[in-house]
C-alpha cells in the first residue's frame, strides 16, 4: 500500500493549502481592511495555482494510478477503496475541462458578474444577455467535457451533487409541485400573519449573546468554533476543529440574526462532526451541497421554526428584550417567524414558497441549456413561471430574472441543491424520530444531543464516503423522497393557517 500512503501524504498537504486558502477568505469577509483587496486577490490566486498544479499534476496521476491497482482486491467498502474512489472522482473533474476553457470561463464571469451587477442596478436584462449567452455556451462546452450519459445538465448538475441525475430531481420535483402549488394558493385565501413584532428594536449584542446560548445549546463546541460579524452569513471550516460561522445583524428584523445563525450552525454541526479519525483525509468533508443543506435546513426551520423550540427558548428572548417583547406571548411570536407570503425575492422566502422558486430556475436552467427557451424570451417566460406557481409577477429584472448572483458566476445546476437539501432535512428527520422515540421529548425540553447523535452517525461522520444517494439509501432505507417535507408543510401550516 505504498502508493495508497503517498497519495494520502499528498491530499492532506494539499488540504493544508486549501484550508490557507479559506483561512484568507475568511479574514477578508470578517477583518481585512478595504486596501487588503488587491494583495489578497494575488494571495488567492498564487496559492489556487499551487494547489491546482499540484492536484493534476503527472505525480499524482501516477500515485493514484498505483493506488487504484493496490486497492483493487479489496471490498468495496474498505476505507481504502472509498478514499481512491474519492480522489479518482475529483481528479477526473479536475483533469477532464481544457486549460483554455477554464480561463475562458474565469474570464467571461469575472466580466459579466460587473455587468450583471450593473444591469441589476438599471433592471435591464438585454445588457446581461450577452453574456448569459456566452456563460450558457461555456457551460455547453464544460458539460461536453465532463460527459453524460442522458441529459447534458446531468453533467452541470454533477459539479455540486455528485451522481445526481437530472431524472431523479425531475421525479422528486414533480411529486413535489402539485401539492406545493395548492398549499401555497390554499394559504393566500386565509388572513395573512401579522410579523410586525419581529420588526420592533433589537439591540445587536443582545441578539448576538442570545443566538451564542441558542446555538451552544444546539451543541456547536466554541472550543473548535467560533462567530463573527460579516457581511453575508457564512459557515466556513479549517479542519473539524476549527469551524467558524458568520452572522449579520438587523437590529429592526430579529430572524435575520437569529435564524441566520442557526442555519449557519446547521453547517457547523456537519463540519465539526466529521469522523475525528478522517481529518485532513480525503474522506473528511460533506458529501455533498445539497447533504450539506439539509444539516442548516433541519436546524434552521425543522427546529428552530418550531413551537416547540420556542416553548423552550421565548421566555429567554423576553428576558433579552423585555422592552420589545414583554407584550407578546410565545404564539404570536411563533406565528410571526413562519408567516408565508409568495414573494419576488428568493432569499426572502418562507418554508413553504422556497421550493417553488428553485423548481422555476432548475426548469429554466435546462430550457436555456437545451435550447429550447431563447435567452431573449427568459425574462418573461421567468415571469409566467412565477404567476403560475406564487401567484406573482415581477415588476421588473431586478425583481425578476436579474436577482441571483448564480448565472453572472457561471454556475448551472446549483439551484436544486438547496431544494434536494430542504427534502432531505424533512426524510431524515422523520427517519430519525422512527428510530429514536426518545428524540421528541428530549427536543421538548430543549435537549438536542439525542438529534444530534443521530446525525452524527448516518450523515456526518460517514463524510464523503458514499455518494449522496447512497448516503440516503443507508440513512433512510430508501431513495430521496418528496412525502415528507409535504406532510410536514401540510401539517405545521395547515395548523397555523387553520386550513382543512
Ligand atoms: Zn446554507
Amino acid at each position: 500500500m505504498q502508493q495508497y500512503e503517498q497519495l494520502r501524504a499528498r491530499m492532506a498537504e494539499l488540504g493544508h493549502i486549501h484550508s490557507a486558502i479559506a483561512v484568507l477568505g475568511w479574514d477578508q469577509q470578517c477583518y481585512m481592511p478595504a486596501g487588503g483587496a488587491e494583495e489578497r486577490a494575488e494571495q488567492f490566486s498564487t496559492l489556487g495555482k499551487i494547489a491546482h498544479e499540484m492536484f493534476v499534476s503527472d505525480e499524482t496521476r501516477r500515485l493514484l494510478d498505483g493506488a487504484e491497482a493496490e486497492v483493487a482486491g479489496l471490498a468495496g467498502d474498505t476505507d481504502e477503496a472509498l478514499t481512491v474512489r474519492v480522489v479518482r472522482r475529483d481528479f477526473d473533474k479536475a483533469t477532464k475541462l481544457p486549460t483554455e476553457l477554464v480561463i475562458e470561463m474565469a474570464k467571461t464571469t469575472t466580466l459579466a458578474h460587473e455587468i450583471w451587477v450593473k444591469a441589476r442596478g438599471e433592471s435591464d436584462f438585454a445588457q446581461f444577455a450577452p453574456s448569459l449567452e456566452k456563460i450558457l455556451d461555456l457551460n455547453r462546452r464544460a458539460a461536453e467535457h465532463l460527459g453524460y450519459e442522458d441529459r447534458m445538465y446531468d453533467a452541470l448538475l454533477d459539479q455540486y451533487e455528485p451522481g445526481m441525475k437530472t431524472r431523479e430531481v425531475e421525479r422528486v420535483f414533480d411529486e413535489l409541485r402539485p401539492g406545493l402549488v395548492q398549499l401555497v394558493q390554499e394559504i393566500a385565501e386565509r388572513p395573512p400573519i401579522d410579523d410586525s413584532v419581529l420588526r420592533r428594536d433589537f439591540d445587536e449584542d443582545r441578539q448576538l449573546r442570545f443566538g451564542e446560548t441558542v446555538i451552544k445549546k444546539m451543541g456547536f463546541d466554541f472550543a473548535r468554533g467560533r462567530q463573527d460579524r460579516a457581511v453575508h452569513p457564512f459557515c466556513t471550516s479549517f479542519g473539524k476543529d476549527d469551524v467558524r460561522i458568520t452572522t449579520r445583524f438587523d437590529k429592526n428584523w430579529l430572524p435575520s440574526a437569529l435564524m441566520g445563525t442557526i442555519h449557519e450552525t446547521g453547517h457547523a454541526l456537519y463540519e465539526q462532526g466529521l469522523d475525528p479519525g478522517d481529518d485532513n483525509t480525503p474522506l473528511s468533508g460533506a458529501a455533498s451541497l445539497g447533504v450539506h443543506e439539509s444539516q442548516s435546513r433541519l436546524w434552521e426551520n425543522t427546529i428552530g421554526r418550531s413551537r416547540t423550540f420556542w416553548n423552550v427558548f421565548f421566555p429567554d428572548l423576553q428576558k433579552a428584550f423585555p422592552e420589545s417583547l414583554s407584550d407578546v406571548d410565545v404564539d404570536t411570536f411563533y406565528r410571526a417567524i413562519n408567516k408565508v407570503q409568495p414573494s419576488l425575492i428568493r432569499v426572502e422566502a418562507d418554508e413553504v414558497t422556497y421550493n417553488l422558486h428553485i423548481m422555476l430556475r432548475f426548469e429554466m436552467e435546462k430550457a436555456l441549456l437545451d435550447g429550447s427557451l431563447s435567452v431573449a424570451d427568459a425574462p418573461e417566460a421567468w415571469n409566467q413561471k412565477m404567476r403560475e406557481y406564487l401567484g406573482v409577477t415581477p415588476p421588473d429584472d431586478a425583481r425578476g430574472i436579474l436577482q441571483d448572483v448564480h448565472w453572472s458566476s457561471g454556475s448551472f445546476g446549483y439551484f436544486p441543491t438547496y431544494s434536494l437539501g430542504t427534502l432531505l432535512s424533512a426524510q431524515l428527520y422523520d427517519k430519525a424520530l422512527a428510530d429514536v422515540p426518545g428524540i421528541a421529548d428530549d427536543l421538548a425540553r430543549g435537549e438536542y444531543g439525542t438529534l444530534l447523535d443521530w446525525l452524527r452517525t448516518h450523515i456526518h461522520r460517514p463524510g464523503r464516503r458514499y455518494l449522496p444517494a447512497e448516503l440516503v439509501q443507508r440513512a433512510c432505507g430508501e431513495p430521496a423522497q418528496s412525502r415528507s417535507y409535504l406532510r410536514y408543510l401540510r401539517a405545521k401550516f395547515g395548523e397555523l393557517y387553520g386550513l382543512s
